[in-house]
């Protein structure tokens, strides 16, 4: 009998041993540990792959930065290099541009560029004041025709002519003027400036430049000094503005005005004076 409930104790004390085998818990504290030792190296190996994608960006970024620097290098020493070319003349001058730039501000002369201005004949520069009557200050934008007029009040002087156009400011006496007065003795002076609009001509005022003749003859015809100095101004205009001979018009031709008389009851002279026009 006691041998037979032995057994059982026997296998209830193994059973317990076994639950306290050592073994079973170090076997369980080994995969813990490798559990723990894989999670580490996973983690490392994560920390090695984040810190290889960066270092890569990284690296990407600055090849980015040193081609964008070294397009705008480029680019600088290219504008260098064609802003040497343009200052050849003048190696020395190291502000090239900033010459360029002040060239360009001093090109523009009444609307002309400055190499073309200078090429005007002598004449005084005295403009009328802005007024409505003599000098609207309206822009000139396009020059198609020159009209050619003469001052209808013989023996007048340049200046005469000129205090005329001045004094319909307060005279209101009518709206005349011109953008030349060439006096008998060949004197030319400017009263408007060649990008603003005279009131020469009824209605191509818009378009065109006028030039008032002053003379001496009963018939209107100009003095040699006149004729000769309006020769010059008329060829200057013509070149400058880029017309012909035939661009070239009386006051008669728009309007039917008998301006200049000399020049309208005289055809042949009227030719001759264009074909003089080189
Ligand atoms: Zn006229």
């Amino acid at each position: 009998m006691g041998q037979a409930s032995s057994p059982k104790k026997e296998l209830g004390l193994e059973l317990t041993n076994m639950k306290r085998n050592p073994y079973l818990v170090d076997y369980s504290q080994f995969q813990k540990k490798r559990r723990e030792r894989d999670f580490a190296k996973a983690a490392a190996r994560k920390k090695r792959a984040r810190m290889l994608f960066y270092r890569r960006l990284a690296v990407v970024t600055a090849a980015f930065v040193v081609l964008i620097a070294a397009v705008i290098l480029a680019v600088w020493a290219l504008s260098r290099a064609g802003g040497t070319e343009a200052s050849l003349g003048n190696a020395i001058d190291e502000s090239g541009e900033p010459k360029a730039l002040w060239e360009e501000e001093i090109q523009d002369i009444q609307g002309i560029s400055a190499e073309a201005f200078g090429r005007h004949p002598a004449w005084t520069e005295d403009f009328l004041t802005v007024n409505e009557y003599s000098r609207p200050g309206d822009a000139l934008t396009e020059v198609n025709s020159i009209f050619v007029h003469y001052t209808a009040n013989r023996g007048t002087s340049a200046a005469q002519n000129r205090s005329y156009f001045e004094q319909l400011k307060d005279t209101h006496e009518r709206s005349a003027s011109a953008h030349f007065i060439i006096g008998y003795e060949g004197e030319i002076i400017q009263c408007i400036p060649l990008d603003e609009i005279a009131y020469a001509v009824q209605t191509r005022n818009e378009d065109s430049i006028s030039i008032e003749c002053c003379y001496l003859s009963e018939d209107g015809s100009f003095t040699q000094e006149t004729y000769d100095a309006l020769i010059e101004l008329l060829a200057w205009l013509t070149e400058t503005y880029d017309l012909t001979r035939d661009d070239i018009l009386r006051h008669y031709d728009c309007g039917g005005k008998k301006c200049p008389v000399y020049y309208v009851e005289h055809e042949d002279a009227w030719e001759l004076l264009k074909r003089d026009v080189k």
